[in-house]
């Protein structure tokens, strides 16, 4: 049995700790942390675990064996590094850090470690369609992959969310997608802002049309939507040498009565992704109880935080910015 902590338990933390009890094989949440006492104090009541208000303290508590970080972004660099010192494998959910340097100063001290601690929370690469994809592309059998369609929708978010936020917050995922299918660097972005919907406050642009040149000349464009009024959509279409492939098409139940034809639309994140998140918690209680980690790791946090850093100076200046990473150790 893995004990873990779960360190922040808002939106994200609470729904990982609630897989990693009751959905998770081989796990139980022996510690919870967060700034907010009387949020996570409940929750630990409720899950049979002890609160430890001090994160880093949580982390080095002889009761944990990893870690799942929940907290914010801005949280994330300092307890990683705790992780480091404590030699605790490491769930740390995206963004890695909120700079380029900070993410870089974490591959290194990860490589000067000589382990992998750290997987980042890219969940996608744990969904069946995605993975199928993936798994296409590698067979060869469709040829070179030549361009990536993305659409990333949401029915809404609050009236705080800035187009650079839908960069940082939504469109990293496509952005960790786009290296994962194609196993190549993102080495320029350009977003370009059609007309705005009416739903978005003044001089907010969405949608917006996020443009990706990869190392090997694949063009990724990627419909950012965040306020569509309609459901939760994220698709993907490779167009290939040999042929093209679609996922997220939300192909399940057609229905057929009373004069009208059709489907649902996944509502949120967690209905259209579900099962990736609890897969993504298993894999990682898996590898911990070896003492490892496996799937998306430091580097691939770091590379998404240097593409999403110079997609947001793509946003707020219209140019095309290109991305030079540090030199991989
Ligand atoms: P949230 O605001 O709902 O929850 C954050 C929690 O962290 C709060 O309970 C807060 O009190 C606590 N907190 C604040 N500072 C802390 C600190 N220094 N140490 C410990 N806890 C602290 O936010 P959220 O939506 O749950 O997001 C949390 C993280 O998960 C973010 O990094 C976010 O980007 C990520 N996230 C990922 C996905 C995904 O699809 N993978 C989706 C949503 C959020």
């Amino acid at each position: 049995m893995v004990n873990v902590a779960v360190i922040g338990v808002g939106a994200m933390g609470a729904f990982h700790a609630d897989a990693l009890s009751h959905r998770v094989r081989g796990a139980r949440v022996s510690v919870v942390s967060d700034l907010d006492a009387d949020r996570a104090g409940a929750l630990a009541e409720t899950l049979g675990a002890r609160f430890e208000p001090d994160p880093i303290a949580a982390i080095g508590s002889s009761d944990v064996d990893a870690v799942v970080l929940a907290s914010p972004g801005f949280a994330h660099e300092k307890q990683v590094l705790a992780c480091f010192d404590a030699g605790k494998p490491v769930l740390c959910e995206k963004p890695l850090t909120m700079d380029e340097r900070s993410a870089y100063a974490l591959v290194q001290a990860e490589a000067e470690l000589g382990r992998r601690l750290v997987q980042v929370g890219f969940m996608r690469r744990f969904d069946r369609e995605y993975a199928a994809l993936r798994a296409l592309v590698e067979s060869g059998e469709l040829g070179r992959p030549l361009m990536l369609h993305c659409v990333h929708r949401n029915p809404a978010v609050p009236d705080s969310f800035t187009s650079e936020m839908a960069l940082a917050d939504s469109v990293v995922h496509e952005v960790d997608c786009v290296r994962f299918l194609l196993g190549q660097e993102i080495v320029a972005v350009t977003a370009l802002r059609p007309a705005a919907t009416g739903s978005a406050p003044e001089g907010v642009s969405d949608p917006m049309l996020v443009l990706f040149e990869t190392e090997a000349g694949t063009l990724v464009d990627v419909e950012s939507f965040v306020r569509t009024g309609v459901a939760y959509e994220v698709r993907t279409e490779l167009v290939a040498e040999h042929g093209m492939a679609t996922i997220g098409l939300d192909q399940n139940l057609l229905l057929r009565t009373a004069g009208r034809w059709g489907g649902a639309i996944a509502a949120d994140f967690v209905e259209r992704f579900g099962q990736a998140y609890d897969s993504q918690l298993q894999a990682f209680v898996d590898a911990a109880a070896q003492g490892t980690v496996t799937g998306p790791d430091v580097w691939d946090g770091y590379a998404a935080v240097a593409v999403c850093t110079a997609g947001v100076e793509a946003v707020s200046t219209g140019c095309r910015v290109e991305i030079t990473l540090g030199a991989r150790p």
